[in-house]
């Protein structure tokens, strides 16, 4: 990987950044006080440009280090682990393995840790629950490895469907009782085992304004009674959640909160 190392930062040298693309350039960065210009070959530079230096760097495998740098998430009863890390897991956790790549959900981010944890407190023995928004598929495959008889994902984005199929694969959790299906609240999913659409618990993590819209279907696809796991709701927008919960009678609202994200939990 051939790099120019120009001293200086992007504002300071903001005018000599386009003599940089201009010859050649197929990437800049900025790190510690260094422009990085990443370049094919070694080429004639501008002489505004030329007091840095031309440097041969090993290539780096982002996608090596990020995997390197990945350790063991505790949600609650629950330790979501990738493939390679799963003996690190402590007998007494129940082990959740997720494969790092495109789909959001690998357990690193709040609203995931927070939403695996609401789903291990509940008694989920011979439930169904409904995952909106599945992603890695990692909510609904917790949910079978927590007792569920059957967790339904879904997803607007079609390239979570095979992924979560095959975490669900990793975790031993059989066809029947988790599957993935590309659609939303509202779409008839057909295929679905649970006909009438109703589920014992539904969870998402979505974001607010979605919540938001959503709220009514929520209803509409928990039996009464059931538990509403909801996240991806930053703190700002909480008085949002709460009063679309509000407004469609949801009752024993509890909110969780983890840095600016918060989880709220509530009873249809
Ligand atoms: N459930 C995973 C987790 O908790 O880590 C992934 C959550 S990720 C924040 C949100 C997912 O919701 C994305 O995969 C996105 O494609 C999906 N999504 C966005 N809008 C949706 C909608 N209206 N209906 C269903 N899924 C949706």
């Amino acid at each position: 990987m051939l790099v120019y190392h120009l001293p200086g930062t992007f504002d300071t040298r903001d005018d000599h950044l386009d003599l940089l693309w201009q010859a050649g350039a197929t990437g800049l960065e900025e790190r510690a006080g260094v422009i990085r210009a990443y370049f094919d070959e070694e080429t004639e530079l501008p002489e505004a440009v030329r007091d840095g230096e031309w440097r041969q760097e090993a290539d780096q495998d982002w996608l090596a280090e990020f995997k390197a740098g990945l350790r063991p998430v505790q949600a609650g009863r629950v330790t979501i682990v990738p493939p390679w890390l799963r003996a690190e897991v402590p007998g007494t956790q129940v082990p959740l393995i997720i494969e790092p790549g495109m789909a959001f959900g690998t357990g690193h981010h709040a609203t995931t840790r927070l939403a695996v944890e609401a789903l291990g407190e509940l008694d989920l023995d011979g439930r169904t629950v409904l995952d909106v928004g599945t992603g890695s598929g990692v909510l609904a495959i917790a949910a079978a490895l927590l007792g569920a008889r059957y967790a339904l994902g879904v997803d607007i984005d079609p390239i979570t469907i095979p992924i979560a199929f095959e975490n669900a694969e990793l975790n031993g959790v059989p066809a029947g009782r988790a599957a993935f299906m590309e659609g939303t609240l509202g779409d008839d999913l057909p295929g679905d085992v649970v006909e009438d659409g109703v589920y014992d618990v539904l969870v998402a993590n979505l974001y607010a304004e979605l919540h938001d819209l959503l709220a009514g279907a929520y209803v509409s696809h928990l039996r009464p009674g059931g538990p509403l796991i909801l996240t991806g709701i930053l703190l700002s927008k909480l008085p949002l959640v709460r009063a679309a919960l509000d407004r469609e009678g949801f009752t024993k609202v509890t909110v969780r909160e983890d840095g600016e994200w918060a989880l709220v939990t509530a009873r249809a």
